[in-house]
């Protein structure tokens, strides 16, 4: 049986583990041939392109630290060389960084580094490869709950998230013509290295008491998602932020 996503292309940014890592996984077990980005852990992101190679998939790992201003150039650069001739059919922005605190905490350099991250370095990911994206390809990008519901010591990060969501919209109307759907996954806790409370055995029964479907997130949960976005079936839904939180704080 021919996979949904055979013959596209993809790149998922912050591969190397938690959610880029399933978003990866899946769409290359949907058959699309994914770029593996990685910001310094390589061996880790070799390691899923190996799992996506011994899986019968297809992907390569490619490296640029998006904390830096030249970040997403370098990744540019690199996606370009990869797709040679072809075209980016999917471009997933998962790369992100939390760094908790309020707001009497935050220090401009902590501020920079979130807004770097979030919101910056996909925004010109997004800006130096729309040459290279197919008419009719898919923008997703990964946010957080945090748009939507007050969590005061994410006092960089929420907005940082925001500021992504905000592209979001404007990037669908921007590139509707072209046929190019951009949307938002937003998950809520889910188990993560960032999200260690919701790993933890304790700590994850209280956030799971939160949630309606009455569980933390797993990596897995996001990625269906996003495989669903970037699906030939999902290609009615542009400037939306679906909620990935199986129902947290609602
Ligand atoms: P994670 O920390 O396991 O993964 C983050 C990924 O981003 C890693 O692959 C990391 O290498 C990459 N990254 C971070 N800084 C980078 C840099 N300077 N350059 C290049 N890559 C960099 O966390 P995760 O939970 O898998 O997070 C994935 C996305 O989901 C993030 O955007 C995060 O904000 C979002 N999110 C996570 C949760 C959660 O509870 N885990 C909740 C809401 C949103």
């Amino acid at each position: 049986m021919t996979k949904i996503l055979a013959g596209r292309t993809a790149l998922v940014t912050g591969a190397s583990r938690g959610i880029g890592r399933a978003i990866a996984l899946r769409l290359a077990a949907d058959g699309a041939f994914v770029m593996a980005h990685y910001g310094s852990a390589r061996a880790k992101a070799e390691e899923v392109v190996a799992e996506i190679a011994a899986a019968g998939g297809s992907a390569v790992a490619i490296g640029a630290d998006l904390a830096e201003p030249l970040g997403s150039a370098t990744l540019a650069e690199q996606v370009v060389t990869q797709l040679a001739e072809h075209r980016l059919d999917i471009l997933v922005n998962n790369a992100g960084i939390s760094v908790p605190g309020l707001i009497e905490t935050v220090d401009a350099a902590d501020f920079a580094r979130v807004l770097q991250v979030n919101l910056q370095s996909p925004f010109f990911l997004i800006q130096a490869l729309l040459a290279h994206l197919a008419d009719g390809g898919r923008i997703i990008n990964v946010s957080s709950m945090g748009t939507r519901s007050a969590y005061p010591a994410m006092a960089t990060y929420a907005p940082a998230k925001a500021g992504l969501e905000a592209l979001t919209l404007l990037l669908a109307a921007h590139l509707g013509p072209r046929g190019i759907t951009v949307n938002a996954v937003r998950p809520g806790a889910t188990a993560t290295d960032m999200n260690t409370r919701a790993r933890d055995p304790v700590t994850s029964v209280a956030i799971a008491a939160t949630v309606a479907l009455g569980r933390v997130g797993q990596p897995e949960d996001i990625a269906g998602i996003v495989a669903f976005l970037a699906s030939e079936d999902g290609r009615w839904v542009t400037g939306q932020c679906l909620d990935a939180s199986g129902g947290q704080r609602i």
